[in-house]
């Protein structure tokens, strides 16, 4: 989507500090850090969020995930935990319309969430 903020993102259009990237994923700093550790996580191709998911994308989601992991295991987050969320519309908190998942971590984090 030519007007979506991550996908000039993952083109480079706007600046961003990558941490990771391979052929359908693009993994950047979050410019509002929440936590020591704060990485967003982005499909390269546009999907508004999870809500919009089908089962065509099944293996992406799955890539995404797994890669999250590995991107923690790399910040060094794997024996203290870490959170790996997504939020999905106005209630849920969302603020852009593409499919992210934040990655949290180097301190406890509270639960709930706000
Ligand atoms: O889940 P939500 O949609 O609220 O998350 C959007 C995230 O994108 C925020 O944490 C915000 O700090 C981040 N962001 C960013 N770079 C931008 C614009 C927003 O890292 N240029």
């Amino acid at each position: 989507m030519s007007d979506c903020l991550f996908c000039k993102i993952v083109k480079g259009d706007i600046p961003s500090t990558k941490v990771y990237e391979d052929e359908w994923v693009y993994a950047f700093k979050d410019i509002q850090p929440e936590a020591p550790v704060h990485i967003l996580i982005v499909p390269k191709v546009h999907l508004d969020s999870i809500a919009k998911a089908s089962e065509k994308d099944v293996k992406l989601l799955g890539h995404i995930q797994l890669v999250a992991a590995e991107i923690a295991r790399s910040e060094g987050l794997e024996e203290a935990g870490y959170r790996l969320v997504t939020n999905i519309g106005e209630d849920g908190g969302q603020t852009v319309q593409h499919l992210h998942y934040h990655l949290l971590g180097g301190r406890t984090l509270k639960w709930p969430p706000g």
